[in-house]
Formats: structure tokens, C-alpha cells, sequence
């Protein structure tokens, strides 16, 4: 029985009470009981947020220029201990170091994307719209933002949001995931370091109680929600109903669509990277490979033959493949495996009971390849999030783009192909928000928008760049006249121009 005890960070400080509930937190790689991190009760959220709310007022009114130093401050902290960082995802989520680090990196970007704030909050201004009269644009903070984060990237994720929210000078709320709720306590302290106020942001845990108070509390303005879809439209709905502003990414299932002409290798080495990279639990990870033939054969056979060589084990020891989250969602995961044989697909590589370089009771399940999938499988049609690889084979691209656009999932999707044509025409007709031509996880840089269509995203604004800074500031237009004796009269008539 572990006695490491994990709990909120609120106003500067560990918080000091003592809590009703508790979850479990695991190292995925041995299976061992690693801490018990405190679940937030809706008094707890209550003070995060009257915290938040006070340092809000400051910080909202705290120079662009001073704002943005604090950010740099931060950027460089990240930076300097990104390693610490990774090693606290890889204890607590399972993914390889590099993995981990990889993860770091993309989040530092949207920190220095947000230090460029200075020129994003730019408004317009028009002079002499009318005589003597002039317009123009600001854009404020809302007030107190939430964040409510998913395990699988527990630095990136939050990261996709937060550097924005404080950066346009509101405070934070962070609830990141129960099951590796340390990176974010991790960047608590690198905020604190870099001369953040205390209160301006702050991380509470917990599970359905601490999210419905986030969803109710009136003094919150805002949730940014990424998770699985059921809790994204439940979020969606309930946030929007107690009148907030909310953007809730879900769940993904993404199609690989592979063309005859395309590069074999390459895509077979694409298909394996991105399948069953981070165990598949990546949001983007591809999961369907849809093969228009007459190459399926081929492209079977390479991507098993590259499978054959990757290393299932511990992430801190170099392995290519580290455990899945918790023995739970293991155990969910091989029941898919179970279901696509019953349901008649043919099964290539069969990662259950794999050959482990690792701890016996780590949450393991080696690489799965399914072939001669069809869409009715469950297989195909739910989210595995695991290293499950489904090949669909189809005979035109025609027949390729109408089933990926008949899932319901939406996020992301390549097409792998030497043919420019091609390409060009499935980026204009496929129904998905990011799409990679011969880049397998389109994830975009930091400075466009991050986000899929149906299922996977609820509300209409993605995640950072420019949609990231409109989500968290309200645009105010003023009119300006600077008064002289020719303005005086009555007119009761409506302003025009003149
Ligand atoms: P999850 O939906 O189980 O949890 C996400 C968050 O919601 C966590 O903070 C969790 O504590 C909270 N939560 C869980 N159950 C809840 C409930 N009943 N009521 C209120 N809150 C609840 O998701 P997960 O398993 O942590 O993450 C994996 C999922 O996230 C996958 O579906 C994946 O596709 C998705 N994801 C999507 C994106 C994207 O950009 N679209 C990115 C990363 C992950």
C-alpha cells in the first residue's frame, strides 16, 4: 500500500485539508500502487475558484508586458526541466521517455505561441468613420477558465489551453486526469517560478464531483474539455446550459487511406509508428487502414514483418511500446481483440499474453493487427485506444473516402499517395477536421487550430492558435467622439454615418 499522497494546488500552495475521497494512481509498467491522489469535493472547487476569481482581477489589469515576461519566464523553466517533466508522464501514464518528451516539446509550443500575446490581442482601429468619429476593437479576459484534461497527454493537452487563457490574462482552473494527475502539480510549481501570481492557476483533481461543480459554479466562464465523447457531450451540454463558454473534443477513429501508387515502405513504416506509438492511446493515433487494392496483400505483410521487431516494456528502459494506462483499460482493450475474432476478422498479430520487457504485473498488451475488417465490426466501429490496427480493404478510393466519411468520428486522417491530384481532391472531400497527406499524425503546429468534426469535437472553436486566443477573450468595439460645440442638438434619429 503506497503512502504517497497527491492533492490540490490552489493559490500558490499544496492545499492543507484533508480530503473525503480518494483515487488510485498506478506506474503502468509494474502494476504497482505508485499514490492516492485526493478527489476534490464541490467545496473544494469552491475555493479554487473564489482563488482564481481574486487573482483574476490582477492579473486581467497586469501589463501586456509584464504578462508576456512571465511567460518567457515559464517557457525557459519547461525547457530546463523538461526531462523531470517527462520522466513524471512516463511514471504515471506508461509511454516511453521519448514519447514523453515528445509530448513536452509540442506543448512548449503553444507557450511560445502564447508569448507572442502582445501582438494577437491587436484589435483594429478605424479613423474618421464618421466626422470626428472613431472605432475600434479590444478583446478581453473572461474571467475564471477551466480546463478538464484526458490521461493519455497529461502535460500536452493542458498545455493546448493554458498558456493561452493566462496569457490573455485569465485565471485557471485545471482538473487534469485522476490517473496521472502529477505533470500538471509539476507545472504548478514552474508557473510559481516564473513569477505568476498565486491563484492565477491552479489544479484540483478528482472525478464527476469535482467536473459537475465545475460545470455549475457561476463564477467559471469558460471549459476547455478533452476526453472520450460521451463525457465531451455531457460536458458540452451542461456547460453551455448554465450559460458558459465551452469547447469539448472527444474521441477519434482515424483513418489511414493508403492508394495503390503510394510507397509501400513508407507507408507500412508510417502505419506501425502511428498505430502503436504511446500503445495506441494517443487521439490521433491511427487505428483503421484502409488499403485500395490490389496492395492489401503487400502492405499486410510489411507492416507485420516491422511489428515483429518492436519492443513491448517499461518506457524508462527503452523499450518502443510502453504498458496501457491501467489494468482496466487493458483488460478492455484485449476484450476488443476477443470480439474481432468472434466477429470474423482475421487476426495477424496477436498482442495478447506478449513477450514483455518489463515488470509480470505491468497493464501490458503487445501490437494487434487485424486484417479484413469490415465496418461493421466493433473493431471498426468504436474507439479501441490501444495498439490495435484494423486494415479495411476496399476497392476504390471512392469506396475508401465515402467509409471514412460515414464514421462518426471526425479528428484526424491521412491519405498516403504519390499522386498530388488525389490528395487535393481528399482534403476538399473528406469530412474530417485535420488531415495528413503522407504525414501520418496531423497533429498542426501550435499557431493553427487544433480540433476534429462530429463526434470528436463539441462546440465550434478548436484548440490554440488564433481560435484559442477568441475563446478566451470577448471582443468590445468602441466609438469614440471627442466633443466639441458643432456635436450639441437634439436628433432622435438613429447614428448614421456621415
Ligand atoms: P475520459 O473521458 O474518461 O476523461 C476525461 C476527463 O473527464 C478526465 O479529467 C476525467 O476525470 C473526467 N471524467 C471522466 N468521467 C467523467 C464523468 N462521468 N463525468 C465528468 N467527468 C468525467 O477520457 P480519458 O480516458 O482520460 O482519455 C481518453 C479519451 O480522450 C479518448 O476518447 C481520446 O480520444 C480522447 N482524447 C481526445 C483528444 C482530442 O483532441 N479530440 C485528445 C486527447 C484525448
Amino acid at each position: 500500500m503506497s503512502s504517497k499522497r497527491i492533492t490540490h494546488y490552489i493559490n500558490g500552495s499544496t492545499w492543507s485539508g484533508s480530503a473525503q475521497r480518494s483515487g488510485d494512481v498506478f506506474n503502468p509498467a509494474t502494476g504497482e500502487l505508485s499514490a492516492k491522489v485526493d478527489f476534490a469535493t464541490a467545496e473544494v472547487i469552491d475555493e479554487a475558484v473564489a482563488a482564481a476569481k481574486r487573482a483574476s482581477v490582477e492579473w486581467r489589469n497586469t501589463s501586456l508586458a509584464k504578462r508576456t515576461q512571465v511567460l518567457f519566464a515559464f517557457r525557459e523553466i519547461v525547457n530546463a526541466k523538461k526531462e523531470e517533466l517527462a520522466k513524471a508522464i512516463t511514471l504515471e501514464h506508461g509511454k516511453v521517455l521519448s514519447d514523453a518528451l515528445g509530448e513536452v516539446t509540442r506543448g512548449l509550443e503553444v507557450v511560445e505561441f502564447a508569448c507572442g500575446i502582445p501582438h494577437l490581442l491587436k484589435g483594429g482601429y478605424s479613423e474618421g468613420v464618421s466626422t470626428g468619429i472613431d472605432v475600434y476593437s479590444i478583446r478581453q479576459p473572461l474571467g475564471v477558465s477551466a480546463i478538464i484534461s484526458p490521461f493519455n497527454f497529461p502535460a500536452m493537452v493542458p498545455m493546448w489551453f493554458f498558456p493561452i487563457a493566462i496569457a490573455t490574462g485569465n485565471a485557471v482552473i485545471l482538473k487534469p486526469s485522476e490517473k496521472d494527475p502529477t505533470p500538471s502539480l509539476l507545472m504548478a510549481t514552474y508557473w510559481k517560478e516564473a513569477g505568476l501570481p498565486d491563484g492565477v492557476f491552479n489544479v484540483v483533481h478528482g472525478d464527476k464531483v469535482a467536473v459537475d461543480r465545475i460545470l455549475e459554479h457561476p463564477d467559471i466562464a469558460s471549459v476547455s474539455f478533452v476526453g472520450s465523447t460521451p463525457i465531451a457531450q455531457y460536458i458540452y451540454e451542461n456547460g453551455t446550459k448554465a450559460g458558459k463558454r465551452v469547447q469539448a473534443l472527444g474521441g477519434a477513429k482515424n483513418h489511414m487511406l493508403v492508394l495503390p501508387d503510394a510507397d509501400l515502405d513508407l507507408a507500412a513504416d508510417a502505419a506501425v509508428n502511428a498505430g502503436f506509438g504511446s500503445a495506441g492511446e494517443r487521439c490521433m493515433a491511427i487505428s483503421a487502414l484502409v488499403a485500395v487494392e490490389p496492395i492489401a496483400d503487400d502492405l499486410v505483410k510489411k507492416i507485420s514483418e516491422r511489428m515483429a521487431i518492436l519492443r513491448t516494456g517499461d518506457g524508462s528502459a527503452g523499450a518502443d511500446m510502453g504498458p496501457l494506462v491501467t489494468s482496466v483499460h487493458r483488460d478492455k482493450v484485449s476484450s476488443y481483440v476477443d470480439a474481432g475474432e468472434r466477429e470474423g476478422a482475421k487476426l495477424v498479430v496477436d498482442g495478447r499474453n506478449p513477450k514483455v520487457d518489463g515488470a509480470a504485473n505491468g497493464f501490458w498488451l503487445g501490437p494487434t493487427l487485424f486484417d479484413n475488417v469490415t465496418k461493421e465490426m466493433s473493431i471498426y466501429t468504436d474507439e479501441i485506444f490501444g495498439p490495435v490496427l484494423s486494415v479495411v480493404r476496399v476497392k476504390s478510393y471512392d469506396e475508401g473516402l465515402a467509409l471514412i466519411n460515414s464514421h462518426r468520428y471526425g479528428n484526424g486522417t491521412a491519405i498516403f499517395t504519390n499522386d498530388g491530384g488525389a490528395a487535393r481532391r481528399f482534403q476538399n472531400e473528406v469530412s474530417v477536421g485535420m488531415i495528413g497527406i503522407n504525414v501520418p499524425i496531423p497533429v498542426p503546429t501550435a499557431y493553427y487550430s487544433f480540433g476534429g468534426w462530429k463526434s470528436s469535437l463539441f462546440g465550434d472553436t478548436h484548440a490554440h492558435g488564433t481560435e484559442g486566443v477568441h475563446f478566451f477573450t470577448r471582443g468590445k468595439v468602441v466609438t469614440s467622439r471627442w466633443l466639441d460645440p458643432s456635436h450639441g442638438g437634439i436628433n432622435l434619429g438613429f447614428p448614421q454615418n456621415r
